[in-house]
């Protein structure tokens, strides 16, 4: 298994105090390797908030994340962001590219922290942005390129470490029908191609339909669609 959510309580305000808002209430879900889920669930219902304690992003008020048998609800921000950096992608809603780099230096970008990008690791780069379609636009800027290009650049950036798990935000949330189809076709055939266990948060049907597993984000908890 390569995560485990046990029993994870998740709330925004003062605990006990009137205000104090539950977001997820014991929420348990188990993913096999290689496993690509969608999870969905009206606005407001805590996807995201899900999202961000899988990806380590925030920590739950209980509960734990076990990521490969190790227990990681423990692990103070120096640990988590190397944890983050190590096993995990991000594709967001919005890209979330860095305005002033152009796209070859955005897919790059997670590298940095590491020191010198190595030749294999930009034969990789190479490899996705030809994959994905968009190498004759590899020096120009996120302001220069289209919203479908902007998401593939932020897809190739997700692949760029090897990561074993790709946690998707409304990958296709801001594309048009024919941008956010060919996004998906590719977020899951690279998952595929390449192993890697996929969570997607979507409103998309046709996204969601691709997906091994459902689930609906209702009341706190998961329920397998
Ligand atoms: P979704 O992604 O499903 O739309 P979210 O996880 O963003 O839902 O939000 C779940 C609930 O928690 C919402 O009511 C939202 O207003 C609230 N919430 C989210 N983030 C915060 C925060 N940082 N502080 C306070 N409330 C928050
Ligand atoms: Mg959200």
């Amino acid at each position: 298994m390569l995560l485990q959510l046990k029993q994870i309580s998740k709330g925004y305000g003062k605990s006990g105090a009137h205000s104090f808002r539950p977001v997820l209430k014991e929420l348990d879900l188990e993913l096999e390797k290689g496993q690509k889920v969608a999870i969905i669930g009206p606005s407001g219902s805590g996807k995201t908030t899900l999202l961000n304690l899988v990806g380590a992003l925030d920590t739950p008020d209980s509960g734990e994340v076990m990521f490969n048998g190790t227990n990681i609800t423990g692990f103070n921000s120096t640990q988590l962001a190397a944890f983050r950096n190590k096993n995990l992608g991000f594709v967001f809603q919005l890209h979330h590219l860095m305005p002033q780099l152009s796209l070859w230096e955005n897919v790059l970008l997670p590298l940095l922290p590491q020191g010198k990008v190595t030749k294999e690791q930009k034969d990789w780069a190479e490899y996705l942005i030809k994959k994905v379609g968009i190498s004759d636009q590899r020096n120009q800027k996120p302001s220069e390129m289209s919203g479908g290009e902007c998401q593939r650049t932020a897809v190739v950036r997700a692949l760029i470490n090897k990561p074993e798990l790709i946690l998707a935000d409304e990958p296709t949330g801001a594309l048009d029908e024919g941008n956010a189809n060919a996004l998906s076709e590719l977020l899951v055939h690279l998952s595929e191609e390449e192993g890697v266990t996929l969570v997607t948060v979507t409103h998309s049907a046709e996204l969601a339909q691709k997906m091994d597993t459902k689930y609906l984000l209702r009341n706190g908890k998961l329920e397998k669609e």
